[in-house]
């Protein structure tokens, strides 16, 4: 049995490494990465998916392992390039993550030290960590008192974490359902709508509400149809709205609706995924009036603080009502119910083991402080107004809303052509742009027509990216009517 220990413990040593193989992986991983960080303006924001890509999936899995440099050749070709690069200066569709260096060290410490953030008793100082981060980000929107919340690995979990307290404080029971409704609206993002169903809500009543011409949820016809379904004997529950909708970066008109809100006494969430965290800029919080009077409210830090993926927080008004629904009795967590300083995440969540997110907001936010991430909000909201400003040098081009953040739509659309030709150019120059990769930008449906849309938020896009978006869109919209109109009409850009 020695001997065989002895074999077992050699063999397995493999996967701690020595002093000399750590620092050579170490070191190779940062040659990489720098090179990936520093020839960034080099590479494509997107690159077409090709059929060679497919060869990733051949590669097998093997008793013996593989060479680091093989290993991160095959990342390189196969996993970095096609696709989006996300780490782009030039990713500017959906909404842009972040990517900072310093939240990755912050994510390097919590794995190699592996604190266990789920319970206090297991890691007090990673709870504190975690608690902390979440207090200053409940400041950040406006939170005072009671308030708590929870690190989750993006908006789409904090959501759900937040509708499904919203219907534990309600108490809500299954035979209420069909009488119960929700209100949102059509720009609100389908993460939500999954949150409903995932919650046990889709019986529910959900009633989508007409947008205003700027596209915020209409508050007037709100309020008539909360004031109908009550008549009606019917029960209204929820409200939803956003702080900066995914579609066009609009804030819904978060006063009036805490108002109604409180009015009629029903759950007022507000899904600031994209744009909640625009709140902390001293001069953007006017638009932000009433959203502290809400409920629940999601913010993402792996949006607007600049983080890579993996951090979306859910911020609740009243913590009991979190305490309340994600609460746990197991007998073999004794030990950990004896050490109750702090809340611990687990009992706030659905997880157990977790990722000790948050070292990758902490670290970042100690190291670097606060003014440079509040320059770089700014920064993207004063890029936006100078890309919405080119706009006007580029023959009719249109916004279909003038931006209110850093997301905005506009269109192509000549007064002389038909709608279906409008349509089929700007669908055109999505395409063309996509192909062409030096900028990403993305395209929706506003009002039923084909548009394009812009979102500004990576902390690597700067006036030099700007300036090559408006370049690129000017040219696209020149070689369509060269090559693709070329039999059709001609004249249509000037
Ligand atoms: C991105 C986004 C979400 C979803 O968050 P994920 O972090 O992608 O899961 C929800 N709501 C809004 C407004 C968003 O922009």
């Amino acid at each position: 049995m020695e001997e065989a220990l002895k074999q077992l413990e050699k063999e397995s040593k493999i996967l701690e490494g020595t002093p000399e193989s750590r620092n050579s992986v170490g070191e190779a991983i940062h040659r990489y990465t720098e090179q990936f960080i520093q020839n960034m303006r080099k590479r494509k924001a997107f690159n077409l998916p090709e059929e060679a890509d497919k060869q990733l999936n051949a590669i097998e899995f093997t008793e013996e392992g593989r060479s680091l440099s093989e290993i991160l050749a095959l990342f390189d070709r196969y996993v970095e390039r096609p696709g989006l690069n996300p780490a782009s200066g030039g990713h500017l569709a959906y909404v842009p993550g972040g990517g900072i260096p310093s939240a990755a060290w912050g994510d390097y410490m919590a794995a190699i030290t592996n604190k266990y953030a789920g319970i206090f008793f297991g890691s007090p100082g990673a709870v504190r960590v975690e608690n902390q981060v979440i207090k200053w980000l409940g400041d950040q929107v406006g939170y005072g008192g009671n308030f708590g919340g929870n690190l989750a690995s993006g908006g789409s979990i904090a959501n759900l974490i937040a509708i499904v307290a919203a219907r534990d404080a309600f108490q809500l029971k299954g035979k209420e359902y069909e009488k119960t409704v929700i209100y949102g609206s059509s720009h609100m993002h389908h993460c939500l709508d999954k949150a409903i169903r995932i919650a046990g809500l889709g019986e529910c009543i959900y009633r989508q509400i007409p947008l205003t011409n700027t596209f915020k949820l209409d508050v007037d016809i709100l309020q008539k149809t909360i004031e109908e379904d009550q008549a009606n004997n019917l029960s209204p529950f929820l409200v939803i709205c956003s702080a900066g909708t995914t579609n066009c970066g609009v804030i819904d008109p978060m006063e009036q609706i805490a108002d109604l809100c409180e009015e009629h006494n029903l759950w007022f969430h507000v899904d600031g995924a994209y744009g909640g965290l625009f709140a902390m800029l001293e001069e953007e919080k006017p638009k932000f009036n009433g959203m502290s009077r809400a409920d629940s409210i999601v913010v993402d830090p792996h949006k607007t603080l600049f983080l890579p993926y993996g951090l979306g927080v859910v911020l609740v008004k009243n913590i009991e009502h979190l305490k309340k629904s994600q609460y746990y009795v197991a007998d073999y967590m004794q030990d950990a119910k004896e050490y109750d300083d702090e809340l611990s995440p687990a009992e706030v969540s659905p997880e157990l083991t977790k990722h000790f997110r948050g070292m990758r907001l902490w670290l970042p936010l100690l190291l670097h402080g606060i003014a440079p991430f509040k320059a770089c909000m700014r920064e993207k909201l004063l890029l936006t107004r100078y890309f919405r400003e080119g706009l006007k040098d580029i023959p009719n081009i249109n916004v279909c809303n003038e931006p209110e953040l850093s997301i905005f739509a506009f269109r192509y659309e000549d007064p002389r052509a038909s709608k279906a030709l409008n349509n089929r150019i700007n669908e055109l120059l999505v395409q063309e742009i996509h192909k062409d990769g030096r900028v990403f930008l993305s395209s929706t449906t506003i009002n039923g027509e084909f548009a394009l849309r812009i979102a500004i938020l990576s902390f690597r896009t700067h006036k030099q990216e700007i300036d090559t978006a408006l370049r690129v869109l000017h040219e696209k919209l020149i070689e369509i009517q060269r090559h693709h109109l070329a039999n059709n009409s001609r004249n249509f850009i000037a």
